[in-house]
């Protein structure tokens, strides 16, 4: 049989997976990531989602988001730049540029029929080199249509909650059971299982899991976890590697979490606050 390895994350897992930045560079050298999602109401997601993922440094973003959400990112959110869809609903209409490195759909998605759709005909437009984070509506969907994942370009981040996850690899019994049930999905599709809560866990497509140290139940609270998938595309984009975005951005997550928490209480603790303390958290951890 087949042995796998068990991890338990500490500070030096994160540190030495921080890319340094090259006095030479420029804006194009950490990439152009792009993030799919938000519907009437919920624009908010990819909102908190955008800011995260250009606090993790990436050099360009653009967010795709249906017409109602196309100031309010703006607005809000003026270092991003803006695609839009023309309905209350993305991906009903758009022919995507191939020139991102990076994407992450899914967050604040909605599962509108004409979403659904357009997200079928993205998987198939995507090029094995763009890296992928699917999360909330994206993975509800693929759920309902599992034979999309063969679409999926190679070690595809799926970032569930626990919720998305039961529907993506069934109801488990015992953590054992969810574990084992999670890494043999990871394994068979050769992607990247987060299971999300306190001690997040990183199932890598080769079986090794990686247990996250950081974070804190001030986490739980709404929009949390799309400030996650904004880091991790963030990360992405500057083209780290699936397994190493997945354990320096569950990482970095937690720790800012966790100095947000000190200072702030976890009872208060709101998903912006893990944004404001992205900074402080990248400079004690480089
Ligand atoms: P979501 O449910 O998609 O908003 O994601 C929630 C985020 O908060 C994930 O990154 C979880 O790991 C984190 N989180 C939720 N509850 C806890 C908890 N009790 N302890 C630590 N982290 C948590
Ligand atoms: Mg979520």
């Amino acid at each position: 049989s087949l042995e796998t390895q068990n991890y338990y994350l500490g500070k030096e897992d994160g540190q030495e997976r921080i890319i340094p930045r090259s006095k030479f560079s420029h804006k194009g050298t950490y990439g152009h990531a792009l993030i799919i999602g938000g519907s009437l109401g919920k624009i908010g997601a990819p909102l908190l989602c955008s800011k995260a993922a250009m606090r993790s440094g990436c050099g360009l973003l653009d967010v795709l988001v249906p017409q109602c959400g196309q100031s309010i990112i703006h607005t809000a959110h003026p270092e991003a730049m803006l695609l839009s869809d023309s309905g209350e609903e993305v991906l009903r209409d758009f022919n995507l540029p191939k020139t991102y490195q990076a994407i992450a759909v899914g967050i604040g998605m909605g599962q509108d029929e004409e979403t659904i759709r357009g997200f079928d005909l993205f998987l198939q437009s995507l090029e094995q080199n763009q890296a992928l984070v699917l999360d909330a509506d994206a993975l509800n969907i693929l759920a309902k249509n599992p034979t999309w994942i063969s679409n999926l370009p190679k070690e595809t981040i799926l970032s569930p909650h626990p919720k998305e996850l039961s529907r993506l690899i069934g109801e488990w019994h015992s953590d054992e059971e969810k574990l084992l049930k999670a890494k043999e999905f990871a394994q068979r599709h050769q992607h990247i299982v987060l299971i999300k809560g306190a001690h997040t866990a990183i199932v890598c497509p080769d079986g090794s899991v990686y247990f996250n140290s950081t974070g804190n139940p001030g986490m739980a609270t709404a929009g949390s976890g799309d400030t996650l998938t904004g880091i991790l595309v963030g990360l992405l984009a500057q083209g780290m590697s699936s397994t190493d975005a997945a354990i320096l951005g569950v990482y970095i997550h937690g720790y800012a979490a966790d100095l947000a928490a000190n200072e702030l209480s976890e009872i208060a603790l709101i998903a912006s606050d893990i944004i404001r303390y992205l900074p402080k958290a990248w400079l004690e951890l480089q």
